[in-house]
């Protein structure tokens, strides 16, 4: 089986396809930093890892030591098992359902559309007339959405000009499965057309971002998690020009100032801590960011040995050993993360309510209802 870490990527990988889509110059830029992998990533390769291990298992092959190997990382965990098995149970239903042939950690040459693309997808089933691509997520940050993804149409062309010679393709599904944010895959469909269009356009974009040329998109869902987000000229410049305010009459400013402000600003917090981090990592690799050093931070007491101390406490008796304990009830989040999202369901029904959120300021074009103010302080009154 293979290693999942070691394998080589291309400069415009189908993962960041999102990113030098709309960010052209962005590819090459990253191409020249060296970025350390976060433990998030490495827990995603991990459990990518056991995803394969165990749709394997579902398939008859032999995968103990495999399995055995996943399991000795330290970015390993238990939770893990729940969370990569609804993965391989999805994959195996749906070859089963769509009575197509399964293929596993497909590597899939992109470069017939992408200058010396590859890359692998982790599922694909190939049907007589359905082409499905799936694709495992184990961020629970950031909720993926598999319409117009990129990344998953990058695969279905890879897998369609692989498969049709012998195939007649007429619809792509594009699944991703992301067990920790929601319990069911999320699934969008499209035509060959559609797919095929998408490759030209594709095409052009991987053109201009392979030489590094274009226009930059400082916007904060490309910007995310590009590795040069920290010092990108680009995004710091957008930033920072929403500082400067032209000195208008009257001098209080209107509800649709307040209103552009909050809109054109939304990115600022993230962007400025992203450069503290940067500025941080640098500061303690020993390099010299102008006016800032590393202090040390508040520190906390903690035991040496909280046994032993207890112990003492008990035999001077200072204190009771009951005085010393408390039993808390595991919150309602933590009460799901133990009985998983399914056991779950029914006692919240029983046994969950839900009040109205605090009043929260967000864009208008969340998908959220405008909160009712006028609605919520009659209901309030009816309370009382
Ligand atoms: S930080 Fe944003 S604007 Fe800068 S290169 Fe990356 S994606 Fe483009």
């Amino acid at each position: 089986m293979p290693n999942h870490e070691e394998r080589a990527h291309a400069l415009l990988s189908a993962s960041s396809a999102h990113r030098w889509m709309r960010c052209t110059p962005s590819a090459r830029l990253e191409d020249e930093v060296e970025v350390e992998e976060g433990v998030a990533a490495k827990e995603g390769t991990v459990a990518h890892e056991l995803c394969e291990c165990k749709l394997r298992g579902l398939l008859g092959e032999d995968v103990e030591e495999a399995t055995k190997k996943v399991k000795e990382s330290e970015f390993y965990s238990p939770e893990m098992e729940r969370f990569t098995q609804d993965y391989a149970d999805y994959c195996y239903q749906s070859m089963i359902e769509e009575n197509g042939d399964i293929r596993i950690e497909e590597a899939l040459d992109l470069s017939a559309y992408v200058p010396e693309g590859f890359g692998t997808a982790d599922c694909v089933i190939v049907g007589e007339e359905l082409l499905h691509v799936i694709d495992f997520k184990y961020g629970r940050g950031v909720k993926v959405s598999p319409v117009e993804n990129p990344q998953l149409m990058l695969y279905a062309l890879g897998a369609f000009n692989l498969y049709s010679f012998m195939q007649d393709f007429k619809t792509v599904r594009l699944t991703i499965v992301q067990p920790r944010i929601d319990e069911e895959p999320s699934s969008w469909e499209l035509s060959i057309e559609d797919l095929l269009a998408f490759g030209e356009e594709v095409k052009k974009k991987a053109e201009v971002a392979f030489k590094g040329e274009g226009e930059f998109c400082p916007e904060e869902d490309t910007c995310r998690f590009c590795k040069v987000k920290a010092v990108c000229r680009a995004r710091a410049e957008k930033n920072l020009a929403l500082m400067f305010l032209e000195e208008q009459d009257p001098r209080l400013l209107s509800n649709e100032e307040l209103g552009d402000i909050l809109t054109k600003c939304s990115g600022f917090p993230t962007w400025l801590s992203d450069v503290e981090e940067c500025a941080k990592d640098k500061l303690l690799l020993g390099e010299e960011i102008k006016g800032w050093k590393i202090v040390e931070g508040r520190s906390t007491r903690v035991w040496t040995d909280e046994k032993e101390a207890f112990k003492y406490i008990v035999d001077s008796e200072e204190a009771k050993e009951e005085e010393l304990f408390e039993t808390v009830p595991l919150t309602l989040t933590k009460v799901e993360k133990l009985l998983g999202k399914k056991r779950f369901k029914p006692i919240a029904e029983k046994y969950v309510t839900k009040s109205k959120g605090k009043p929260t300021l967000t864009l208008e074009s969340d998908e959220r209802p405008a909160y009712n103010s006028v609605e919520t302080m009659f209901n309030e009154e009816g309370e009382n």
